[in-house]
């Protein structure tokens, strides 16, 4: 499905990364390439943005940071501290709503204290089909935004005035061309962002399609991010050049389904040799549009001088296994910058379960996949989602799923039991899986994959493995008074790994010899 697109090229500005927390009531003063367009702080709210959920939901919560600082206000170091909180939720189960429904007292109590505060509540917990009952839900809340009227949050809070730096240099970010959404017009599909603020001065997120056009029958995402709409190629391309101009190691796509990029671009001459439409289940039409293996070897295409990738490391984050193609897997295995992990949620190991959460691949199809990835990425780390308890879920159908996790030995599984969303296929079948039970599959789920990551942890002992440093860990309190390694970053595989070092390393790629494993991390030495 092709679509006009209209896409501006201006700059993406990134601020410096956000100095760490300071205690509370304390302000941290605005970006210094910002200076000399700060305006009275007094007049401005100082903002907190916090922030549920996924990567993708982080990725935009740099960028509405990134507005707001634009737009001239400092960020507050905590809730307690702040006069705007911007509250970025996460509806995928019932739990993570709960988290921010249990602020509520807290937010009311702030605002008996300083009556100026603003709560701004987005997310995927704003949808159109729930609005009527968001204020009686989120009492506390002033300004309801779906996930994709984010970009219109200074205008929204009168915050993008004429002194707005952001406003001034005109830094935008479109995506997509707009499209109807039912009767209603989607204001989503035009992403404008002034800034991006970003967490972290070594690994970038880089969103590269939004929303979601599975019909995944559990899943709330569809319903609140919106069809899918991919972000112009050159546009993606554009933005990792410059991150790896501006020194960022790591860049991580993201999209719901990256693995569906570039099917509602327009098809192009230099995309001739695209061919991968599918015409089995949903039909697509892919030929001649840009794909995630097009973008991955243009982007591991940037060279530095010497010949090296610019970006040392590219991953890509969500794949659903449908969209996995084999273009795709062959440019994982050519492009050197691609790491050698990739995360591919199952959901289940039985195909019934999996015909009824609608997720349109078949236990075997999924197992020719792993085969397929392990034959053109040999050691590639694969780690999966599972939902436990899903509605009809017998003991044996669960045994499925077990039996699945034996045989493929992921390194980790994100597993989680079955919760249900008003307003999702799903809400029409029964959830008959009793809260206890669901409660023991998980952990049943939880022990073997234990066993597993331990097992596959082991493995790493005595090798010597690339990190990229990125974080300085909080010391732990051991009773000989050691506080534990201070350093931990990522291997290639996406393994957690901790280490003494100084913290100077934090941002390079260094070599770590390992030297113990648990069933999360592991733990080693700066080799030499
Ligand atoms: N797009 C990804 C995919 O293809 O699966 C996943 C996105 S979703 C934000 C992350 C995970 O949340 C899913 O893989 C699924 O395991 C879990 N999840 C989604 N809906 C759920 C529900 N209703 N109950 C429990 N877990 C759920
Ligand atoms: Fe949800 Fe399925 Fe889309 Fe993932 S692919 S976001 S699980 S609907």
């Amino acid at each position: 499905m092709g679509c006009t697109q209209v896409s501006r090229m201006l700059p993406v500005i990134d601020l410096a990364p956000a100095p760490p927390a300071r205690a509370a009531y304390d302000v941290l003063a605005p970006a210094p390439e910002l200076a000399e367009f700060a305006t009275d702080d007094i007049a401005l709210p100082r903002f907190h943005v916090w922030t549920l959920g996924c990567q993708m939901n982080h990725s935009d919560s740099e960028e509405m940071a990134g507005a707001l600082a634009a737009a001239g206000c400092a960020e507050a170091a905590d809730l307690e501290s702040a006069d705007l909180i911007v509250i970025n939720s996460c509806a995928i189960r019932e739990a993570a709503e709960q988290k921010v429904i249990g602020r509520m007292g807290h937010l009311a109590n702030l605002r008996r204290a300083n009556p100026a505060l603003r709560v701004v509540l987005t997310g995927c917990s704003v949808r159109t089909d729930n609005a009527a009952t968001l204020k009686r839900r989120y009492p506390e809340v002033d300004l309801f935004l779906r996930p994709d009227e984010e970009p219109e949050l200074t205008a929204r809070l009168g915050l993008a005035g004429a002194t707005a730096p952001g406003l001034m240099v005109g830094a935008q970010r479109e995506v997509g061309a707009q499209r109807e959404v039912g009767a209603q017009r989607e204001v989503g599909a035009q992403r404008e962002v002034c800034a991006i603020r970003r967490q972290s001065a070594t690994s970038a997120w880089l969103p590269i399609i939004y929303g979601c056009d599975k019909t995944c029958t559990y899943c709330i995402v569809p319903f609140s991010r919106g069809p899918e709409r991919s972000r112009p190629f050159d546009e993606v391309v554009d933005e990792a050049r410059s991150l790896a101009a501006r020194g960022y190691r790591e860049v991580t796509l993201l999209g719901q389904n990256v693995n569906s990029y570039g099917h509602d671009l327009p098809a192009e001459a230099r995309f001739g040799e695209v061919q991968t439409g599918r015409h089995l289940g949903r039909q697509l039409d892919l030929d001649g549009r840009p794909d995630m293996a097009a973008l991955l070897r243009t982007i591991d295409g940037l060279r530095t001088d010497d010949g090296v990738p610019a970006i040392s490391r590219l991953r890509f984050v969500t794949s659903h296994p449908w969209d996995l193609s084999q273009r795709l897997i062959a440019a994982m295995a050519d492009c050197p910058s691609v790491c050698e992990h990739l995360h591919l949620p199952v959901q289940s190991g039985d195909d019934t379960v999996l015909r009824r959460m609608g997720r349109q691949y078949s236990v075997a199809a999924y197992l020719e996949l792993v085969e397929r990835l392990r034959a053109a990425v040999p050691g590639i780390s694969l780690t999966t989602d599972v939902i436990v308890g899903f509605c009809g879920e017998t003991e044996a159908q669960f045994e499925q799923t077990l039996e699945l996790l034996r045989q493929v030995r992921f390194e980790t599984v994100f597993a989680a039991a079955f919760s249900v969303r008003p307003g999702t296929p799903a809400a029409k079948l029964e959830d008959d899986v009793p809260k206890a039970e669901k409660k023991r599959r998980l952990q049943a789920l939880l022990d073997l994959q234990e066993g597993i990551g331990l097992e596959a942890n082991r493995g790493w002992v005595g090798r010597s493995t690339e990190v990229l440093v990125d974080q300085e860990r909080p010391p732990s309190t051991h009773a000989d008074g050691y506080g534990g390694p201070r350093l931990a970053g990522r291997n290639r595989s996406n393994k957690l790994v901790h280490f003494d070092g100084p913290v100077e390393l934090i941002g390079s790629l260094v070599s770590v010899r390992v030297e113990h494993a648990g069933p999360y991390a592991l733990v080693g030495s700066l080799d030499g």
